[in-house]
């Protein structure tokens, strides 16, 4: 199908449009093209003539957002107002993340539950997936700057270790940066298609991808069998990374300067131009000996032989995960073909060799590794795009394929572009003490709202023995098969009650309704994410409101007077919030409801015990 498209900014007809590939990392995003020209893989340079730009965002007072190396600026002199390392966070819920916040600066909600986190900056409370897509919206304007057309298609990489629901979150910051996203790959597999490993269908290699970046490690084993990437293991350590190379040096300069940590700790710019220094100094170790310089007036130096020691234990490290990797995936070190570097921290030669080392045999390196993951991303575009024509496309889904959760919204189980055959099971829940029956509404489609998509069937899955809610476990699989038809089986894994449906996703949607739907969905990502987040801010203030009326009236005679009329008005204050449906207010209320009942909840839990234990010893 031929388009046509016109370019605002020139006014000018655009024959085709570029669908470009993007790294949307921890520590750095880029956007890479396939040259129309000369048909090679290329980063695309800002003003600056840099291909990277600082997965970071900065806060202003009036909510003035920068994203990039500016808003690097303000990571030691403003933190609560920089927001790095999001990617940690998408599709994370607040469990999830319990042992590691203390890594972070800027404030998360700290509500202990299954929610998706919140980060709070002012007043405001953000998601992960809006502040990524705050990213992808500056890559997006930053490239049709550069490229002077206007984008909207694009591939997005993730690490293969990334679930589902961190894999849709991805796609739900591409489409509210309003980008379609055609395809989330695996990072390791735009490393491999860069190096045109995997391009040629009748190929089979094996081969070990090393991804060193800023915060993070992992190691993938892959088996690319005629075009079609097979991840055999992952490993990894999601807090290791090229900044604790950076601190590793920080702390050398800060021996040298003979600075207290008093000393530090009263001064943010001497700690910023310290990391600054440390930074300058590894990278220019990885091509010279020695690095000096002078900070406050006084110099300091390091040597590549003492960054090497300094190093050590974590490069150590790293191997330790290469060699799990290697075991999950029953494999010995000469059945990998090729390794591959890639990560920026991965220019330290201390790491090729290392990692060289262990696997006995040269490593690949000839890609800039901070750009491979892109330049990957930007082949499989052109694929996709149908630039490449030796290359077999496997069937895809052209709608996302859900069913209805709480508040009448779309839960994904199978998003669109996913591979056919295909299948995906989650987890559900009754929401109600005794529920017997759960109403299974599958839909189709890329809204927000179930009402906004098509229903393709519903049926009830009864019999579900009587529980308190959330006890039963209800698997909802979707299994389609080779001919495109979905079969979507629920069963009750407690009784062992099943209920099965079959339904044909694509029939009777011609392609100009697919289209048109896919426009919608992105005209309204950002209305549809609003309403989101309300629905899911009343859900949770409601079960609050819940719990504490019911805490209430079961302990009554424990908690003061005092203490019930401040919990009334919390109750009340909440209530009225919901009404006016004001999503930041909700949840501030929410958590101050939180922080009024906690204490004598936290009593009456003391006395329940002491009269448990009482009732033991008589
Ligand atoms: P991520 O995948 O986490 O976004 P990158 O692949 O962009 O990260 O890697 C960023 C890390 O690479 C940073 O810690 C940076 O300091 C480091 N790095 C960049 N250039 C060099 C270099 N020349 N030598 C050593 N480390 C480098
Ligand atoms: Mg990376």
């Amino acid at each position: 199908m031929a388009k046509i498209s016109i370019n605002i900014a020139t006014g000018t007809i655009q024959k085709e449009e570029l669908i470009v590939g993007i790294d949307l990392g921890t520590t750095n995003s880029l956007v890479a093209i396939i040259h129309p020209e000369t048909k090679q893989a290329i980063a695309l340079k800002d003003i600056d003539n840099t291909t990277l730009v600082p997965s970071i965002l900065h806060f202003s007072e009036n909510r003035h957002v920068t994203v990039g190396s500016e808003a690097k600026s303000f990571l030691e002199t403003d933190p609560a107002n920089t927001i790095y390392s999001v990617k940690r966070l998408m599709g994370k819920s607040h469990n999830d993340i319990r042992n590691n916040q203390h890594s972070l600066s800027y404030k998360i909600l700290d509500d202990d539950t299954e929610r998706l986190v919140k980060i709070q900056v002012g007043d405001t409370f953000y998601s992960p997936i809006e502040l990524s897509s705050c990213i992808l919206k500056e890559l997006k304007n930053r490239a049709e700057h550069v490229l002077k057309m206007s984008v909207s298609k694009c591939v997005i990489t993730v690490p293969a270790y990334f679930n589902d629901a961190q894999r849709q979150a991805t796609r739900d910051a591409g489409k509210l940066a309003g980008l379609e996203v055609l395809r989330i790959i695996n990072e390791p597999t735009a490393a491999s298609l860069a190096y045109g490993i995997g391009l040629s269908s009748a190929e089979t290699k094996t081969i070990a991808v090393y991804d060193l970046g800023g915060g993070t490690f992992d190691v993938s084993i892959l088996k690319i069998t005629d075009g079609i990437f097979d991840v055999l293991s992952t490993n990894g350590d999601t807090y290791l990374g090229g900044d604790d190379f950076d601190k590793v040096i920080g702390h050398h300069f800060v021996t040298q300067l003979g600075l207290t940590s008093d000393e530090l700790g009263n001064d943010k710019r001497i700690v910023q131009t310290i990391r600054l220094k440390a930074e300058e100094a590894k990278k220019q170790l990885s091509q010279d000996d020695t690095y000096e310089s002078t900070i406050l007036q006084a110099s300091v130096s390091i040597t590549r032989q003492e960054f090497t020691d300094l190093i050590k234990p974590l490069v150590d490290k790293t191997i330790s995960c290469c060699e799990m990797a290697l075991k999950d995936s029953q494999l010995t070190k000469d059945q990998i073909d090729v390794v591959l570097m890639v990560g920026g921290s991965t220019r330290t030669p201390y790491v090729k060799q290392i990692v060289s080392e262990f696997f006995g045999k040269p490593v690949n390196d000839s890609v800039n590794p901070d750009e491979v993951v892109a330049l990957g991303a930007a082949i499989q575009a052109d694929i996709l795009a149908g630039n490449n024509k030796d290359l077999l496309l496997l069937d895809i889904t052209p709608l996302s394929l859900g069913i209805e959760t709480m508040g009448g919204l779309m839960d994904v189980l199978i998003p669109r572009n996913s591979k056919i055959p295909g299948k995906a099971v989650r987890q559900y829940s009754t929401q109600k003490d005794g529920q017997t029956g759960i109403k299974v509404a599958v839909y189709q489609g890329e809204r927000d709202l179930v009402s906004d998509n098509r229903k393709l069937a519903e049926f009830i899955l009864s019999g579900i023995p009587a529980m308190p809610a959330g006890l039963p476990k209800v698997d909802i699989q979707f299994v389609i098969n080779a001919d495109g038809i979905l079969q979507v089986k629920a069963t009750e894994l407690r009784s062992g009650v099943v209920q099965t449906i079959e339904v044909k996703p694509q029939y009777g949607l011609s392609d100009t309704e697919v289209e048109s739907m896919l426009m919608d969905s992105i005209t309204h990502a950002k209305s549809d994410i609003q309403i989101r987040a309300l629905i899911e801010a009343t859900t949770e203030a409601e079960q609050m409101i819940q719990l504490t009326e019911n805490f209430l009236h079961k302990h009554q005679q424990y908690i003061t007077e005092a203490e019930k009329q401040a919990t009334r008005t919390g109750i009340q204050l909440l209530q009225e919030a919901m009404e006016s449906a004001d999503k930041n207010r909700i949840m501030s209320l929410t958590e101050e409801l939180n922080k009024i009942s906690s204490p004598f909840a936290e009593r009456v839990m003391d006395i329940a015990v002491a009269e448990a234990l009482k009732g033991k010893t008589v």
